[in-house]
Formats: C-alpha cells, structure tokens, sequence
C-alpha cells in the first residue's frame, strides 16, 4: 500500500514536509532514510534510518522508522552515507583582527598584491598589515613573494604576511626598517635573512617572524571575536561536530581566554560544532595550581556545547617543523643534536602532580620519544602516588615511537593519545629531512600502540588539513607525495572511523552522550555522498561533506538548503 507519505516522499527530491499524520505516531523532528548509517556502535552496525528529536537520537533502524514515527521533515539519503560527526581531537582555533589578510585561497602575486593594497587603503597609512597560508607553489608565478613586490602595493604600511606552515614571512621595505634589519645585518640565531644578488635583505626572514610580528600592536579579545566565530563555524563544512580545542588562558583579558569561548558559546553556541577547551597550565607547580584553584572550574564542567577540557599546551618539547622535537637519537645528518625538553622532568613532575591531585585531566604535547618517555614517566609517577582510576590522562601528538617499556606503561596505566594520522601526510617533508629508517616509516605510528593496547583518538592539529585527510593517510600511510611509510601501521577503515569519531568522545568523558549513532545519544552526525567503507582511498582527498548535523540542526547543507 502506498501512504501518502510514501507517496510524498517518493515525488519530490530533499525534504519533504508530511502534510497529515495517518496514524496516532511518536513524532520526530528529522528522520533520514534510505542510507547507509554507519553507527560505529560495539557491532559496528549499519542501518538504513535515523530518527532524531529535540537534539538527540529517537530510534536507529530500518526505513520501516518512516512508518513508526511521523517526522516534520524526512530526508531520502538516497543511499548516502551518515556517519558520527568528526571529533577532532587536538585543534588550534583562533581568530585574526581586522589588519589580517587570509592568503590560504590567493592563487597569483598579482591577487595576492590586491589583497594587500585593499588592506591599506581599509587600515589607512602606517597601520601594520598582517597575513598567512601564502604558499608560492599555489602562485601562478611560481614563486615567493619579496619585499618589492609588497612595496608595490601597500609602500606606506608596514607589511608581513607569512608562509603557509609558519615557517618563514615576507615583509615590505617598511616592515625591514621598524625591526632594523638592512644589509648589515646578520643572520640572527636559528633563523635565515633571504638576500638578493647585492646583499640587501629582500624581505623574506625564515624560521624568525618573530623579528616582524614581535612589531605589531597586539590583538585584544574584541578584535579577533567574529574571526573566531566564522573559524569554528568553518569546521562544520569538514564534518567536524566536536573539536577539543588544544588550549586557553585562565585570564579573562586576553586573546584566546576561557572566558572568550564561553562568550562565543553564550550567544552562538548551537549553531556550532561542540568544544571541549584545553586549559594552559597557568604557572609553574604550585602557583599554577593555585592560579587553577581561582578560576574555579576543572576539567569536564560546563555543559553539552562547552566544557573545560584538560590541561594542555603544556609541551614537553616542540616539533619537527622547527625543528625542536626531543628525541632519543641525533637529527639525520645532524650528528649530536637531538633537539630538546620544555621542561625538567621536575618541573613537568610538579605541574601534573598539582593538577592531577585536584581532579584535572590532563593532555600534554610530546613528539619526540625523549619527551614521551619523560611525560610518560612523570604521569606514572603521579599515578603511582596518587592512584586515581578513570584519570584518562593523554598525550597529544605521539610522533615519535617510543621504547616498548614506555608504551607498557601507558597501557598499564590506561595513559591514552590524541594522534594526527594527517601529519604522515603533510609533514611528510620535514620527517624525510629530520628521521631515517624505522623511525620515518613509524612516524605517528597507529598500529603499534594499539597493539601494545593504548587507546587513541584521532584529530587534526593544524588547520586547514580536514578530517578525510587524516583518514587517508590513516589508512594508506602515504606521504603528499604518495610514498608509503610504515605499511604495517595502517589501519582499515572500520578503525580509523572509529578513532575519529567514538574514540573522541571517550577523551571528554563524553561517550554516554556522542561518539556513536544510537538511540539517546546527541543528533550529531554527516551525511556523505556515496559508498565511504568502499571507497578508494585516493577518492577521500576530494571527497566533500554533503551536509553537518548537531543536536538535530542541519548546520552546514552543501546543496545550500540547510
Ligand atoms: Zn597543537
């Protein structure tokens, strides 16, 4: 028999609002159907509808659902896929001022020279012009911007815009003499100033655009505001429906406070992706402890949309761009360097013992395997001291393999990662130039944790890399260049899914609430177009999210309908 419904539904493409109800049914906001739901539940199973109602899942099933609820709006997936929201697990989100141009998109230095000249002729004579994401191998010219080429366009503004990366800037004639650089002036320590053929700087400082952006006048929280908010909003197109954002001020009165994000969260906090903020450790032991103590929270309070997160950007070393990441065996070709620690293992020591006593969960950069091993044993430590069960410390990162008996360690003591399967990918470069053998190819290792039984989540780090590109490289474990490294640490699809969406919410505490698609858990999902389990995998470079649902809300609709 064909209801009216059918009928409806069948005759018309999108949505559909069903005019009558037959039946005395339980109504439901939103039911999808025939689909590919892949619930990422214990059985991994797959269904072909959703129901969903005030924010949360209704009922997971079979297009039968159709029949059981009547629904406000039904979608006929048209055998899409939906899957979980993205989590992205360790994420830098921030806003830019006014003076910031964004170069991700330029495409020549003839555009890129608008940008700017429309910049100055907006800030008016002698305001500081900033910028970032230009990446000359974008340009149509094939090649990097310089001093004379910015001198161009904006001669009466100091400019510096900086290289896709943040490894090096450009700046104008202007921007060269307010940080007093001119062709005497040497090398500074751990950075390069670009010459020309007579010696004279031609704007490009590499590794220190500190030298320039120590310079300009610094950005207050309402300057940045709605840059923030379009940032985070950005990520709903990536199908991220949660992000642990990897740091925050305790002080109210800076860029990138707490305080910021409950103000965003405040007035537009249900037409974004959920947060989970990281709070910088404020001090050092005890008086950062007492620094957490007076902003009063800790990690986990606040509610479905906005929550303390753990204590993090507390970095036991740095990275490979820099490269600064600790490791336990001299850089390639750089015979006793070995980059080094942040901290003592004192002081990381004192730092997690203050925290971990007052109840805080903490999630802590380490990438070289010498800060592994040192933030690993100090977390036992604290463990040992203090036993607590459920702590679900975790380290951020986990680039570098460490040895076996640290890996013991962290499953013994449940110590969990937040990995970028995507930096195997984009990073690619800086790994080929710092690391050699087994530790290149076990670079951001996944198998070989979780077979030593650690518990990993998936995320991003560095934007604007997107989560289908985490899953990519995840689960071919090749380069940009499409070199594979470390075959053996590739996982299937299944796996990788998993990680980057349940695996999250197990992070936040969350996972009662999100990470899955079952009855009573948030209405947090993306649509796909096509097959994703049985996709090739080079198809998930361009694969595009058809449409983002939080709490039940469409909030990103490719087809423009949402
Ligand atoms: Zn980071």
């Amino acid at each position: 028999m064909i209801t009216r419904r059918d009928f409806v539904s069948r005759a018309a493409v999108g949505y559909v609002a069903t005019a009558s109800i037959l039946h005395a049914q339980t109504e439901a906001d939103l039911i999808l159907y025939n689909g590919k739901i892949v619930t990422v539940d214990d059985a991994f199973s797959i269904r072909a509808a959703i129901a969903i109602k005030d924010g949360r899942i209704l009922a997971v099933g079979g297009n039968e659902l159709r029949n059981r609820y009547s629904a406000a709006r039904l979608l006929d997936l048209g055998g899409r896929t939906v899957i979980p929201g993205f989590f992205d697990t360790h994420i830098h989100l921030a806003g830019h001022s006014r003076r910031y141009i964004d170069l991700v998109e330029t495409t020549s230095l003839a555009q890129l020279q608008q940008q700017v000249r429309d910049k100055a002729i907006e800030l008016g004579p002698g305001e500081w012009i900033t910028g970032g994401g230009w990446d000359e191998y974008h340009f149509k010219e094939q090649r990097k911007p310089l001093r004379s080429d910015l001198d161009a366009a904006a001669p009466d503004n100091p400019v510096v815009l900086t290289r896709a990366g943040g490894h090096s800037s450009v700046g104008n004639s202007k921007a060269l003499q307010s940080a007093d650089i001119n062709k005497a002036t040497p090398d500074p320590a751990r950075g390069i100033i670009e010459r020309d053929a007579s010696g004279q700087p031609n704007g490009v400082i590499r590794e220190r655009s500190d030298l320039y952006t120590r310079l300009v006048p610094k950005d207050r929280p309402g300057d940045v505001r709605d840059s923030l908010l379009d940032n985070v909003r950005a990520q709903l197109k990536l199908g991220i429906t949660s992000v642990i954002q990897a740091g925050a001020s305790v002080d109210p009165g800076v860029v990138g406070s707490y305080a910021e994000w409950e103000l965003l969260y405040r007035s537009h906090g249900a037409e974004l992706p959920r947060a989970s903020v990281q709070i910088g450790y404020p001090g050092e032991g005890s008086a950062g402890a007492a620094k957490l103590k007076e902003f009063g929270r800790k990690t986990g309070d606040g509610d479905e949309r906005l929550r303390v997160g753990s204590i993090g950007e507390m970095a036991a070393d740095g990275g490979f761009t820099g490269p600064t990441a600790w490791v336990l065996e001299d850089y390639k070709g750089q015979p006793g360097f070995r980059g080094r620690a942040f901290f003592t293992p004192e002081q990381i020591y004192a730092n997690i013992e203050a925290g971990h006593q007052m109840g805080w969960q903490f999630g802590i950069h380490a990438i070289g395997d010498a800060s592994i091993v040192m933030t690993v044993d100090a977390l036992d430590k604290a463990l040992q001291k203090y036993p607590r069960s459920d702590h679900r410390h975790y380290l951020c990162h986990f680039t570098v393999l460490p040895p076996e008996r640290t890996m013991q360690i962290m499953a013994q003591d449940k110590i969990l990662i937040a990995q970028q399967p995507n930096f195997t990918y984009n990073l690619e470069g800086r790994y080929i130039e710092t690391l050699e053998g087994r530790r290149l190819a076990t670079n951001n290792a996944i198998s070989t944790p979780i077979k030593q039984g650690i518990y990993m989540a998936f995320g991003s780090d560095n934007l604007p890399i997107g989560p289908m590109v985490g899953l990519y490289a995840a689960v071919t474990r090749k380069g940009e260049s499409g070199k594979v490294y470390g075959r053996e640490e590739a996982v299937s699809m299944k796996d990788a899914l998993t990680m980057y969406t349940r695996n999250g919410a197990f992070l936040t505490r969350e996972e009662k609430i999100k990470g899955t698609l079952e009855a009573g858990k948030l209405a947090d999902m993306v649509v796909l177009p096509g097959d994703l389990l049985n996709l090739a995998p080079e198809k998930l470079l361009t694969l595009r999210v058809d449409m983002t649902i939080v709490g039940g809300r469409i909030l990103h609709d490719q087809s423009g309908k949402a």
